[in-house]
């Protein structure tokens, strides 16, 4: 083993001598401006040697961009830790001096494909997760070839070409991982997959800021990283844009096409049956010339439409994904050799300037695509029966501009619905309802965002089998058989106008259905105002006219307060102002209809004190939406503790407790036993999926999960060898859309108009119903697939399943989700549920059946 070390450490050190460097790198690929330092020179250490910080990085394209007339470069934004998003534009100087004047000809020529005296715009990313880090390095790599090479081919390229390049799509994550790699690296380096360095600790560099897959974000734009660069795609409109991955180090390289079955069935199939074998061919003989072995048409999904390499597909253009085997750190033993750094970067390179020469070669290719893509767009939508949709929540002001931001983040046509009017029973109101057309440009993007069911053909899902947006949100919203007309088209999210209330000298009453009511609620007890909450509607007089307040509407009492009357109502302006909650100054205490506000029906709420479990074992995705939602859309902040941090907490500073899913392994019988007690107390636990089923398990509660009938004789069945990834990937849940019944009258259902509500499902999580009948809060229906793939086998057992249970344990209550209700951010629909369980359940006393002993 020690001899083998030796002799790679001596090939890496003769690799990365400066010569030996250029040509592993470069083959034959003369000559070179020596004005244009390489990377290397630039900072200090060969490529391949070292993992680059993303700062770094950024100082390499704007010395390129000082050095040289071919390079320009933009910051396009920033990460939340302060890190620049960089774009670079590699072009002839000639093409730069007119730039704008290109990027507006090419945008008029998008429908058309007139753009073929134009340069050809492409673009290359790298490096969406953090800790798959060779593609930004051979960013630098190709930053500095299209900048120093007087090759022909290269000038040729500039010429008639405008290459972007995103070098770091997550920067963030990239430099978690990059001081990783970096801080634990050896002299020699150490090729154990066990040595610290291929180990990273949770939650690894794979996800930005806040935990989260920044490559499922392309549809969603939850995020700034994201919004910012989508403002970029649209600016540009690229005909071809790559993502650059890694995957697990016994791997090979991967490029597209993708499985059959993986094609998006509404993207125009040219993209699938011409340019993207046109392209492997490129790759694949690329490749061959390096001796690197390579896949195709396996493993990798372009369904879902928020992928760096799915995204460009549904605008006509062409994504390119490339999956290389990480050595994860600086060298790794493998099954075959040990995998190095600079071999994974060089796969990458290759297929950098692959792409570029391709794209090139199959211009006319490129601009047919477009042309067939809006073509055939068109043809569809004429003989689809829904010519547009309906939507909108005018009690829900956040969540209808939240889905309006998204709609016209992916430059879909908007408008106002200036009529009031019904559709599939549902009544929308004019001018405060939208409209979507399905006849413009975008009406592939439409269907995504509004459709349930994309037909597909495969059971086997690399991810989620639906993504239906207006569901996630959780708007009203019909489809309409025909056209109507419209108002104003929207230009930008409608501006809120807070409104101020009078002050009153009584009480204060807030409406709970908009998405911001968390916000107030947080705000006014961070600020020391007792809030109250209604558990049954009450009716008031306002204006002459009559007010209903649902159930959870808040009633802030002006003389029961440690606060004076006037610094109330300056608590109350400020919530007003910063959450545009419709907040109403009430008179006198008794209503026209139901309950009066000093009701035993009123009760007080208790502020959350919150602690998140985090750490090895845990969700990061899970448990960072709820940071993200917490610290964020509430700016309220929470504890994550370590899970190895609990034995020492102390767990009277907390009144709730949140396990998303995760193996708790590392939680002993004595910290179990602590919380169980905290429980017990009168605190709450609220779980997730896999921690609700950990919190089943482990006695935190009477409730069940559904055991297979032991007594049934199994049949015993025989299946091929070659069958099984088939038939056992079907039975997993990817990602669904269920309907559930939702007890509206209880407080986590508070604020729901319907009782029929879309959940997301992405696990195997089931939960019995309570035996307790006031405990079962959410059920699935009897017929509960809304969207997506699901096996029969899983569907049956889904049907009438508990899908949320508060149960009371003790004093306390433990609160458990069978699903995931803040799932990528996106799921504000759901985020109430959630939410209502952290701000209206902390006294929560869970009514049980009376038997005849007490009674
Ligand atoms: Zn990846």
């Amino acid at each position: 083993m020690r001899l083998r070390l030796t002799i790679i450490g001596l090939l890496l050190g003769s690799m990365f001598h400066v010569q030996a460097q250029a040509d592993y790198f470069y083959p034959q690929a003369g000559p070179f401006n020596s004005e244009i330092p390489t990377p290397e020179e630039f900072l200090g250490y060969p490529i391949g040697s070292h993992h680059t910080r993303q700062d770094q990085i950024v100082s390499y394209l704007q010395k390129l961009a000082i050095l040289s007339n071919r390079v320009s470069y933009e910051i396009i934004g920033e990460t939340f830790e302060h890190r620049s998003q960089i774009v670079a534009i590699f072009t002839a100087s000639s093409n730069h001096q007119q730039l704008e004047t290109i990027r507006k000809k090419h945008l008029d020529g998008q429908i058309t494909g007139n753009t073929s005296n134009l340069p050809l715009v492409v673009h290359l990313g790298y490096n969406v997760h953090g800790n798959e880090p060779s593609g930004s390095e051979a960013a630098l790599l190709t930053a500095w070839y299209l900048t120093a090479s007087e090759n022909p081919e290269t000038k040729n390229w500039l010429e008639n070409m405008i290459i972007l390049m995103d070098p770091v799509i997550n920067p963030d994550g990239r430099d978690r991982h990059t001081h990783w790699a970096n801080m634990h690296k050896g002299t020699p380096p150490v090729a154990d997959p066990l040595d610290r360095e291929h180990t990273e600790i949770w939650p690894g560099g794979r996800f930005n800021h806040y935990w989260f897959d920044l490559n499922r974000d392309w549809f969603l734009g939850t995020f700034p990283e994201t919004r910012n660069r989508i403002a970029f795609f649209h600016k540009w409109r690229p005909y071809v844009q790559t993502d650059h991955h890694e995957m697990g180090t016994n791997s090979t390289f991967y490029f597209d096409p993708g499985e059959d079955a993986s094609n998006n069935p509404i993207v125009p199939d040219y993209l699938y049956k011409k340019i993207y074998p046109a392209y492997a061919e490129a790759f694949a003989k690329a490749t061959d010339k390096l001796g690197s072995l390579y896949f195709t048409r396996e493993a990798y999904d372009k369904l879902y439409p928020g992928y760096g390499s799915s995204y460009i597909n549904f605008y006509g253009g062409a994504g390119f994904l490339f999956e290389q085997a990480s050595s994860r750190g600086h060298i790794q033993e493998t099954k075959t050799i040990p995998i190095t750094f600079a071999f994974t970067i060089r796969n990458q390179f290759t297929a950098s300037l692959t792409t570029l020469r391709a794209s090139l070669n199959q211009k006319e290719m490129l601009l047919t695509m477009r042309r067939s893509f809006y073509k055939t767009a068109k043809e569809q939508q004429a003989a689809a029966p829904v010519k547009g949709y309906v939507f909108g929540d005018p009690n829900d002001k956040t969540r209808t501009e939240a889905f309006l931001s998204m709609l016209l983040m992916h430059e879909i046509d908007v408008y106002i619905n200036d009529k009031q009017m019904t559709a599939s029973g549902q009544s929308f109101e004019g001018g405060k309802t939208y409209y979507v057309p399905t006849a413009q440009d975008n009406y592939i993007m439409v269907r995504s965002v509004f459709e349930n069911d994309i037909t597909y053909i495969d059971s086997s899902f690399y991810d989620a089998s639906t993504w239906s947006l207006i569901q996630a949100y959780g708007l009203p919203f019909a489809a309409l058989k025909s056209e109507i007309s419209s108002g104003k088209k929207l230009t930008s999210v409608p501006q809120m106008q807070a409104k101020i209330p009078e002050k009153s000298a009584y009480a204060y009453a807030l409406d709970n259905r908009d998405y911001h009511i968390f916000k107030a609620i947080y705000h006014l007890q961070k600020s020391g105002v007792i809030v109250q909450t209604a558990f049954r509607p009450f009716t008031v007089m306002e204006d002459k006219k009559e007010k209903t307040f649902g159930r959870g509407s808040l009633i802030i009492p002006v003389q029961q307060q440690f606060l004076t009357a006037d610094s109330l109502y300056q608590v109350i302006r400020q919530v007003a102002q910063q959450t545009m909650v419709d907040i109403t100054p009430l008179q006198t205490g008794l209503s026209t209809a139901g309950i009066d506000l000093g009701s035993r029906f009123v009760q007080t709420l208790t502020p959350p004190k919150v602690l998140m479990i985090i750490g090895t074992g845990v969700s990061a995705t899970e448990a960072g939406e709820i940071w993200h939602l917490l610290d964020q859309r509430l700016q309220m902040p929470i504890t994550k503790m370590d899970i190895l941090n609990l034995s020492q907490a102390d767990l009277k500073r907390y009144n709730t407790i949140i396990m998303v899913s995760g193996n708790y392994s590392l939680l002993d019988k004595t910290i179990t036993q602590n919380i169980k007690n905290w429980v017990q107390a009168g605190n709450t636990l609220i779980a997730l999926k896999s921690g609700a089923e950990w919190a089943l398990k482990n006695g935190f509660t009477k409730e069940k999960i559904p055991v297979e009938d032991s007594s049934k004789k199994k049949e015993l069945r025989r299946s091929d060898f070659d069958e099984a990834a088939n038939i056992e990937g079907a039975k997993s849940l990817g990602g669904s859309i269920f309907q559930v019944d939702l007890d509206t009258t209880h407080p986590i259902g508070f604020g729901f108009s319907n009782r029929l509500q879309p959940v997301y499902k992405n696990g195997t999580t089931l939960m019995l119903p309570s035996e307790n009948p006031y405990a079962t809060v959410a059920q699935y229906t009897k017929n509960p697939l809304i969207g997506g793939y699901v096996h029969p086998t899983t569907l049956k057992k889904i049907k009438n399943a508990a899908s949320i249970i508060v149960s009371k344990e003790g004093n306390g209550r433990v609160i458990l989700f069978a699903d995931n209700p803040n799932f990528r951010g996106t799921w504000y629909g759901t985020n109430r549920l959630f939410l209502n369980a952290l701000f209206y359940c902390q006294n929560l006393d869970v009514p049980s059946v009376r038997t005849e002993e007490t009674e």
